[in-house]
């Protein structure tokens, strides 16, 4: 019997991560998310004030997960940072495909609570499969880009089929195309620009950061 994911949330904080997790409220924040300050060694989780739908205990764990790679990797594995000058629409259209962390992240939730996580990747299968989605040609990219990493997993870590073709296939091969137990900043940016290639123009760039070591620049290909 595995562990409870309670248990693990505990030994997690207690053992593997250095840094002080503060959990908080961000003002206008309406999502589970981390925001990781590597300078302070601070990870703020926001818990959304949502009383309807309390924080799933695999949900918490898997902002843990992120703080995980924030401290043995880089801290853009948490919280990603741009270089100034970036536009809302930018940051906009290049969302879905900044999900190509959740790659990593999600390697460590793995090797936590295996069984668990299965379960749960084989779930989010079957409920594509089952949704109106798969049918759709114009779904959006945050959409396409779920849809491409759920069936990546289901892949990798259940063996199931790749029933795959097209972009979608061409979303799922990038994601196959790293290692989730090797997590590396250029990994991340790579696999961010091959998901952002299928959608847009718009790609990120490696920069230095005085501050905190390395950031994105947000850049359009001709
Ligand atoms: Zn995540």
């Amino acid at each position: 019997m595995e562990r409870s994911l309670k248990k693990i949330i505990k030994e997690t904080k207690l053992r593997d991560l250095k840094w002080k997790v503060k959990d908080c409220h961000l003002p206008g924040e309406f999502d589970l998310n981390i925001r990781t300050d590597p300078i302070e060694k601070i990870h703020y989780i926001n818990i959304p004030q949502i009383k309807r739908s309390p924080i799933r205990d695999s949900d918490y764990l898997h902002e843990l997960c992120h703080a995980y790679l924030a401290e043995k990797v880089h801290h853009m594995f948490a919280t990603k940072r741009f270089r100034p000058g970036w536009t809302q629409e930018q940051l906009d259209t290049l969302r879905p495909a900044t999900y190509a962390v959740e790659w990593w992240v999600d390697y460590r939730m793995f090797q936590l609570a295996p069984e668990i996580f299965k379960k749960e990747v084989l779930e989010h299968y079957n409920a594509f499969f089952e949704s109106s989605l798969v049918n759709q040609n114009e779904i959006s990219a945050t959409d396409f880009i779920m849809a491409a990493f759920t069936i990546a997993q289901a892949i990798y870590y259940c063996g199931t089929e790749n029933p795959t073709e097209g972009r979608l296939a061409t979303a799922v091969d990038a994601y196959l195309s790293y290692d989730p137990a090797n997590p590396n900043l250029n990994d991340l940016t790579e696999l961010t620009n091959r998901l952002a290639s299928i959608y847009t123009l718009y790609r990120v760039r490696l920069m230095p950061h005085e501050e905190f070591g390395e950031c994105w620049e947000i850049i359009k290909i001709e």
